[in-house]
């Protein structure tokens, strides 16, 4: 049966995971194009392009963000750099992988961190946010993720956006699986640093990583670090230019993937992510699947196996038929295992679900063929993919 499938599809491994995630074809007609210089007029131009762009993405007039060469990390880090102290104080939530991120980086820059911390799978609680501000009022800043993709929860950062914009904090979100799911303001939202990936939502291959920022960020700002510096590369980002040699594949492809989104509209792209959410949690509930966290994220689906059925052998069987799904980190490991819905073509998850039913069967479960699959296709009807 293996050989089989890995003969129909001539595809390769699939990838059904939050990061990376499959390119869809006009990105890899960008990518497989001869380089260009980048101290060019040429160059300029797509960047400036880009920008545009991306402005229209973010539905901000600001010219306040800026492109690093980077994993989303390098994004993350250099929010930490340029817009705090040694010895400022922020609290960071902590109910997943990448909220420990923001409390290592915070830490490891000098930052005096009040963790939140929360069971991971939940989602915060605005008010505990605003009661730990009421109780350190020296509190510069609040780092959370918008949607925390190893536990699949979201956070809703537009509650937390009401209580920081009226307060002399900055609200810090890595919006790393959110930004390219979500019709996400962030000027209208309160948010004042939105972080984001290239190989997640924008669907393009891992090095790129943005950061947009408020003027009351920018006021406020440092300005530390020499690569990950934001004023100075600003300063050239504005004329058309980056202060070090950019991506500059990936900038043609960020082009490329903001086009794309923009063409759906985020707003439909957002209902596309709320569609598929949905279809996904009731399909799998049909074979006995939980959705691990509280409140999803639409980005991807954090799945608990039934009763007695470890995770790590659903991911292995699925993997032997060629998907690749991602399994859980830090407490999760085993536990969980999570489907990424960026990038992916609601038809392929139909295919995923079916590979799904067979290998619960083979485990043991007692379910019925074309059940998770069928109900699926049902939910999500005759809605277009991405591709
Ligand atoms: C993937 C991810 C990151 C880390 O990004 P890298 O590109 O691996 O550095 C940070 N935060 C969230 C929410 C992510 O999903």
């Amino acid at each position: 049966m293996i050989i089989i499938l890995e003969m129909s599809l001539n595809k390769g491994e699939r990838l059904f995971t939050p990061g990376p995630v499959e390119l869809p074809q006009r990105i890899r007609e960008v990518l497989s194009r001869q380089i260009i210089h980048h101290r060019t007029a040429e160059f300029t131009e797509a960047f400036m392009e880009t920008r545009d762009l991306f402005k229209k993405l973010v539905d901000s007039p600001s010219d306040n963000f800026v492109f690093f060469s980077s994993s989303g990390t390098g994004a993350m880090e250099s929010a930490i750099l340029n817009f705090f102290k040694e010895g400022d104080e922020v609290i960071a939530v902590v109910g997943g992988k990448f909220g420990e991120r923001w409390r290592d980086l915070a830490r490891t820059w000098g930052l005096k961190v009040i963790e939140l911390e929360l069971e991971w799978g939940r989602s915060v609680d605005p008010e505990s946010v605003e009661k730990l501000i009421n109780h350190h009022p020296e509190v510069k800043g609040v780092l959370v993720q918008m949607s925390e993709s190893s536990t699949g929860a979201y956070h809703d950062v537009y509650a937390i956006g009401e209580i920081t914009s009226r307060r002399d904090i900055l609200l810090v979100v890595d919006a790393i699986t959110a930004l390219g799911v979500y019709s996400l303001k962030p000027q209208s939202a309160g948010i004042d640093v939105l972080v984001g990936g290239s190989q997640k939502a924008f669907m393009i291959p891992p090095g790129l990583s943005m950061v947009w920022f408020s003027d009351k960020a920018y006021s406020v700002g440092s300005f530390r670090g020499y690569y990950f510096n934001i004023k100075e590369e600003l300063k050239k980002q504005k004329e058309g230019q980056t202060a070090f040699t950019p991506a500059i594949q990936l900038i043609l492809a960020l082009r490329e993937s903001l086009k794309m989104l923009l063409e759906e509209g985020m707003e439909r792209v957002e209902e596309r992510y709320r569609t598929i959410s949905k279809a996904m949690a009731r399909s799998l509930s049909e074979g006995g699947i939980k959705i691990f966290p509280e409140n999803p994220s639409i980005s991807l689906t954090a799945c608990l196996p039934p009763e007695g059925v470890s995770a790590d052998e659903i991911r292995k069987r699925l993997l032997s038929m060629g998907i690749r799904v991602a399994g859980g980190q830090g407490p999760l490991k085993g536990k969980i295992f999570r489907i990424s819905h960026m990038g992916v073509d609601p038809l392929d998850l139909s295919l995923l679900l079916s590979a799904l039913e067979v290998s619960l069967g083979d485990l043991g479960v007692n379910i019925q063929k074309g059940q998770m699959a069928g109900l699926f296709m049902e939910e999500v009807g005759s809605k277009s993919g991405i591709n």
